[in-house]
């Protein structure tokens, strides 16, 4: 359903006139649209095109630089609070626009697709694009002027990192995106590295303590006002199921869905139900095998503390991370062209496209799951990050299968298809050869007496087909 567009005023560059929908991969001619949106712009085509309200939270919701971190949701009145609601996440970090843009596509899916199945009895839907505000409107700034577009974290300014790139130029790619805060590490789940383990074991990148490093986890957990927001968001709402769109680096990468945990903490330590149930809604948004699936270390071998979907998961929610690739190349470089701007690469609709189908895929799994009266569906039962403690083992899944089986039952499998294709040929060799030399042994009428018997018995039925007595 197309909603009309009521405030042409506020209509900003992204339609250049047209009423086509600026967003529609299926257009032939894309002179008007962009895959680098400006704030307004997402805010003109989520609210006035989309028809979602657009809502925020005053101090609640606002950035570093005091920027209001809007959300646009599909449902409103009294019993907001209740209803199940469906949490799309975008630009946590600010250098990974593709994440907007598929979040977009998620948006334009669902409410044009079948508004009425999520606008009724159906959970509501939270779309909030711009997570790290701040670093993503820098760096369209930074784009538009022909500069770098890199900023990953907020601009919190951190004291170590005067090191005149950061400070002076914030959006300088060189050292890379050094300062400020990495959002996706700032959550209270699994922040701290637990004792015992080595720096390097529990973050890959071993710098979530360091200031400069491109994934410093603050100073506390949510020390930060745009992970706050996202946490006076969830805890407004009822929140059932969420993804939160990102980028990798490099397009050569394959996409990823990535379901809790983030950190190193073992899946096996994760509830049975609970294990079953990602493994199931991962595989069901993945029917193509578009993506790499599991936990982040069974996906990549890569692991993140403090992550939003972690902290999400620790209050019962179904949070995914997917990963999009822009089709452009890497994310990190000064090059404009990296960041796809090129409107008419049918790449970037292409991959766009898919991922906002996999989003809209989870909000019927998310809607079908509401119905059923055991609301949450997930309920964690170790929230704390130092109780019942255990990492990764080898006896996880790991590798590209991790979405349709665990290990144990891949194992079964592997077995099951021995047992066919060597065992059964093995049986039945050994069947044949003791029926042959049972059949050796029990031989004992010399093949001239037998042949002299089957000419009898024939001449015996000739002389019957003779008298008719065979019909
Ligand atoms: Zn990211």
């Amino acid at each position: 359903m197309r909603r009309k567009i009521e405030d042409t005023d506020q209509t900003p560059d992204l339609l250049h006139g047209q009423e086509a929908d600026p967003f529609d991969p299926t257009l032939k001619t894309k002179g008007h649209v962009s895959t680098t949106p400006t704030v307004i712009e997402v805010d003109w085509y989520l609210n006035k095109h989309l028809g979602i309200t657009a809502a925020d939270l005053g101090n609640e919701t606002m950035s570093l630089q005091g920027r209001i971190i809007k959300f646009y949701t599909t449902c409103d009145g009294p019993a907001i609070a209740e209803r199940p609601t469906i949490l799309f996440l975008s630009l946590v970090h600010g250098n990974e626009v593709m994440g907007l843009l598929a979040l977009l596509q998620t948006a334009r899916l669902i409410m044009l697709d079948k508004p009425a199945e999520y606008e009724n009895q159906a959970p509501c839907l939270i779309f909030m694009p711009f997570v790290n505000i701040d670093a993503y409107t820098l760096n369209v700034e930074s784009l538009k002027s022909g500069g770098p577009a890199c900023r990953r974290t907020n601009l919190r300014e951190t004291f170590d990192c005067d090191d005149g790139f950061s400070r002076d130029n914030p959006a300088s790619c060189e050292p890379r995106a050094v300062g400020g805060v990495d959002l996706n590490r700032n959550h209270p789940f699994d922040w701290e590295k637990p004792p015992g383990f080595y720096l390097n074991e529990w973050e890959n990148m071993a710098d979530c303590y360091q200031e400069c490093g491109s994934t410093y986890h603050g100073k506390e957990p949510w020390s930060e006002p745009e992970s706050r927001a996202v946490r006076n968001v969830v805890l407004r709402y009822n929140v059932t199921a969420a993804i939160s769109f990102h980028s990798r680096h490099n397009m050569l990468q394959r996409p990823l869905l990535i379901h809790p945990y983030t950190s190193l903490r073992s899946f096996r330590s994760m509830p049975l139900e609970d294990r079953q149930r990602f493994r199931d809604w991962s595989r069901k948004m993945n029917r193509d095998g578009y993506y790499v699936t599991g936990t982040a270390y069974e996906a990549i071998e890569y692991t993140a503390g403090g992550s939003t979907i972690d902290w999400m998961y620790s209050l019962g929610i179904a949070a995914f991370v997917i990963e999009t690739v822009p089709p452009c190349g890497d994310r990190q470089s000064t090059d404009m062209d990296r960041w796809c701007v090129d409107i008419d690469d049918e790449k970037i609709w292409k991959e766009m496209l898919r991922h906002g189908e996999a989003g809209e895929e989870l909000a019927k799994l998310a809607s079908a799951s509401s119905s059923s009266t055991s609301m949450p569906s997930f309920a964690p039962t170790t929230t704390q990050p130092t109780d019942d403690w255990s990492a990764w083992d080898p006896s996880d899944c790991y590798g590209w299968d991790c979405d349709t089986q665990d290990r144990s039952a891949s194992i079964v499998y592997v077995l099951l298809a021995l047992i066919v294709t060597i065992g059964l040929p093995c049986i039945l060799c050994i069947l044949l050869k003791s029926l042959q030399s049972e059949q050796r042994a029990n031989y004992t009428s010399p093949p001239e007496q037998n042949d002299l018997e089957l000419e009898e018995e024939d001449n015996q039925q000739e002389e019957q087909i003779e008298l008719g007595t065979i019909t």
